[in-house]
């Protein structure tokens, strides 16, 4: 919650709303949502109607959008929960503003320059005078930045010069442009509600400078067991390592199965007594071999740390050739979670 309210303080004019989509990136919605409305948070974004409807039971007064729109059928189920659909092309507007009739809220999406989903900027501007923006009940208007994790890049000002164009076209709706990252770049992206996801969860949403928030994951794994090996044993599927002296291996419960990459495979590491070992060979789907031989703590039933004491989510990612977000939302249902609050 620390950081739903430090991202806040970034747009002291700006409402800061939260993405909770797929399962609050692994940190478990049923936990995240209640203590991010505790917090004062009003306006939630998930991606599917399913995770609106599970959305629903926990927060029952919040605004709740959903990013990937209406599919088609879908406005009674909708309206049956209060979710408003992110409307993303004018089939979606029509069918929507039919069963709405400004009664029910909804956002339009336009799409700035990804290519993904939402109305053309020329669209969305020969929509603006239309009846059935009002008849759809369009309250936001938002667009998604390509690369605001890289604040040189070009395109975040031409996005951003279009975004702000867009938006005096629509001046009966609030407007939403800004992730994690678009958070913290130039004032001319955050608008009128910030829509952080990765941040809230310890993600950095500057790469390349001292990770600002907080960290929220810690994954441990407990070491079953420790053994010596010489010079030349090998360990793990296709014997990929060798001992090049005698050195000390302990054994982790978890795996690939867990949610921990495969990839990450004889490159990522875990800390032992805050000691770093190296992942040594492949990584099986419910084990993981880590030399222990500098960390003197390591011992049968003690445990070793996958994400934590320093290292973050971020570096896990990069250590398995993914980015963090990989890493959170892949985070298995086999782990004991604990909440600390
Ligand atoms: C996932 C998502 C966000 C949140 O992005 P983060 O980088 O996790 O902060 C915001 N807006 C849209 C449209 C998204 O799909």
């Amino acid at each position: 919650m620390a950081n739903w309210r430090a991202l806040g303080a970034h747009a002291p004019q700006a409402e800061c709303g939260a993405v909770v989509k797929a399962d609050a990136y692994g940190c478990g919605l049923s936990a995240v949502a209640p203590a991010l409305a505790l917090a004062g948070c009003r306006t939630f974004f998930v991606a599917h109607l399913s995770e609106g409807i599970f959305a629903r039971k926990l927060l029952p007064e919040a605004a709740i959008y959903v990013l990937n729109g209406l599919p088609p059928g879908a406005g009674a189920a909708f309206a049956e929960h209060a979710l408003r659909p992110v409307l993303g092309d004018r089939e979606e507007l029509a069918e929507w503003a039919v069963l709405s009739d400004g009664r029910l809220p909804a956002a339009l999406h336009v799409d700035t320059g990804m290519n993904r989903l939402g109305l053309s900027v020329p669209d969305a501007l020969a929509l603006a005078g239309d009846p059935v923006i009002g008849k759809a009940g369009i309250d936001l208007v938002m667009s998604h930045l390509v690369s605001a994790e890289i604040p040189a890049d070009p395109l975040n000002a031409r996005q951003a010069a279009d975004f702000s164009r867009l938006r005096a076209a629509f001046p009966q709706a609030r407007a939403s442009l800004a992730n994690s990252s678009g958070t913290c770049l130039a004032d001319d992206t955050r608008h009128d509600l910030l829509r952080p996801g990765y941040s809230l969860f310890g993600g950095n949403p500057e790469p390349g400078r001292p990770n600002p928030m907080r960290p929220v994951v810690r994954l441990e794994a407990t070491i079953l067991q420790v053994r010596d090996v010489e010079a030349g044993a090998t360990c793990g599927y296709n014997a990929r390592w060798t001992a090049p002296s005698p050195r000390r291996l302990a054994t982790l419960s978890l795996g690939y199965a867990d949610g921990y990459p495969r990839a990450a495979s004889g490159r990522g590491h875990a800390l032992v007594g805050g000691v770093p070992c190296p992942i040594l060979g492949l990584i099986s789907m419910d084990l993981i071999i880590l030399d222990v031989t500098d960390a003197s703590d390591a011992r049968r039933g003690g445990t070793a740390t996958l994400i934590g004491d320093g290292l973050d989510i971020d570096t896990v990612g990069a250590n398995a050739g993914t980015i963090g977000y990989e890493i959170l939302t892949g985070l298995g249902s086999r782990y004991v979670r604990n909440y600390v609050e």
